[in-house]
């Protein structure tokens, strides 16, 4: 699996928030707080492999925030995962709730692994395993998990059950993500693509864009970018190219079609990692490129969706000039001097924390189905996501016109906003 090019997360996810304090005069004592997590668990998690053999692989929960309610954020299972990594996204979700007014705080978590070399049993020993280092310090009413880069429905429902048998009792509020039927709900496969989309649909309305006359470029053929590109294509528009991992090669490729993709038929040969068959889709007419390709192509919109780091000061050079608008759909795709040569070139940029907070929202509605133990239809859930990311995106979109500052400021500033005057008010700064 790709590396986030060599940049700290963390160290980014800082600066940005150290800028952004700066500009609305937070308090010292906010600073401080807000700048680091509150709680970090790291831990060994020691599996029996199919072979007999014990393998010992690193886990981690970090809660930076809880002041607006129980962290919430997914746990990744990644072989390049550290825990600066799993810091910077914990923090970015406390940013993310806050923005997408879910009243919930930001965790994250994860485990140093390569799901591709795990057998299911194994994923499962890794699954439960997690589980017994944090069963204390996760649940309903102090720690939310969900899944995240390659975790799934049922890594989630392993997790759930080791829970429950610690804890003795029924607790489906205490993760997200779980498979609909056992507590999941409706939509969630979809929240965070689909919620990418609504904000991108309010941007190109901003910008006086019709989407069915726009095209796109991808970066990810996973949860995220599969669900973005077909509400994408339901509005009218055309991606004409997606990038993803080659687990065979350990290498990443672009695939190309001037006339637009077909989702259905690159979904068909795509694996459960969100990774494209490379001889199959050249057999169906695809280009195959070398994987930073989706970057240059001449299409009106970029969807980096796959991981962070990928939008870089060599990578942005070479962005065409036909770009309008980047809808982050990954977490931290821009690094801050990318994030600068998008800002000089008017390029509508909707932060990550703003656009793929859809997941966050929908795992909102998920615990709130969970607790009540009562379900809601696919359409009720849909559209109780659209009205959310609808409203969070003027939210932003307000502050960002009236204090004449980009889009990832704004956002940053109804983020600290909020999450600073519940810090206030419960009295801890
Ligand atoms: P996923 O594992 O389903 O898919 C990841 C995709 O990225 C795969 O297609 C993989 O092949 C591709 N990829 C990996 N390295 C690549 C590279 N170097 N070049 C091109 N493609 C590459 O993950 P996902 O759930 O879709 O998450 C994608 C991003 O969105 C992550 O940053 C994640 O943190 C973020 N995110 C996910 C959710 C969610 O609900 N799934 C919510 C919010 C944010």
């Amino acid at each position: 699996m790709s590396t986030s090019k060599g940049y700290n997360p963390f160290t980014i996810a800082q600066a940005e928030f150290d800028r952004v304090a700066g500009r609305i005069e937070l308090d010292e004592g906010a600073r401080q707080l807000l700048r680091n997590p509150l709680r970090e668990y790291h831990f060994q998690i020691p599996v029996r492999m199919d072979d007999g053999s014990v393998k010992v692989f690193r886990g981690y929960r970090v809660q930076h925030n809880d002041a607006r309610g129980p962290c919430k954020g997914g746990i990744r299972f990644h072989p390049q995962e550290t825990a600066d990594t799993v810091r910077a996204l914990s923090m970015w979700m406390t940013w993310k709730c806050a923005v997408a007014d879910v009243p919930l705080g930001g965790g994250k978590g994860g485990i140093i692994c390569d799901p591709h070399d795990l057998s299911p049993r194994e994923q499962e020993g890794l699954c439960r395993g997690w589980v017994r280092q944090v069963s204390r310090n996760v649940g309903p009413v102090q720690d939310v998990p969900a899944p995240d880069v390659m975790t799934s429905p049922q890594h989630m429902l392993w997790m759930m059950d080791e829970y429950e048998v610690l804890h003795g009792g029924h607790f489906p509020g205490m993760i997200t993500g779980k498979p609909v039927g056992m507590g999941g709900s409706r939509g969630r496969t979809q929240a965070t693509g689909y919620g990418v989309v609504y904000t991108l649909r309010e941007a190109l309305r901003e910008l006086d864009l019709d989407p069915a006359d726009t095209t796109a470029s991808v970066q990810g053929f996973g949860n995220v970018s599969q669900y973005a590109i077909e509400l994408y294509h339901r509005l009218g528009g055309k991606t004409l190219c997606v990038s993803c991992w080659d687990q065979r090669d350990q290498a990443s490729y672009a695939y190309f079609k001037a006339e637009g993709i077909d989702l259905q038929e690159l979904r068909d040969i795509t694996d459960s990692f969100g990774g494209i068959d490379k001889v199959r889709a050249a057999e169906l007419g695809y280009e195959i490129l070398d994987g930073d390709a989706w970057l240059d192509r001449e299409v009106d919109i970029l969807l980096p969706c796959a991981l962070e780091n990928q939008l870089t000061a060599e990578s942005v050079q070479r962005i065409s000039q036909q770009v309008k608008v980047v809808a982050e759909g990954a977490n931290g795709p821009t690094t801050p001097e990318a994030d600068a040569v998008l800002q000089e070139r008017d390029i509508f940029v909707i932060p990550d924390f703003l656009a793929n907070a859809g997941g966050v929202t929908c795992s909102y509605f998920e615990q709130v189905q969970s607790n009540q133990n009562f379900f809601w239809e696919e359409g009720d859930v849909l559209s109780r996501l659209d009205l959310k990311m609808t409203a969070a995106f003027h939210d932003v979109h307000d502050v960002a016109q009236r204090r004449r500052v980009p889009m990832r400021d704004a956002a940053y500033m109804v983020a600290i906003g909020k999450v600073a005057a519940a810090c206030r008010d419960r009295g801890w700064v």
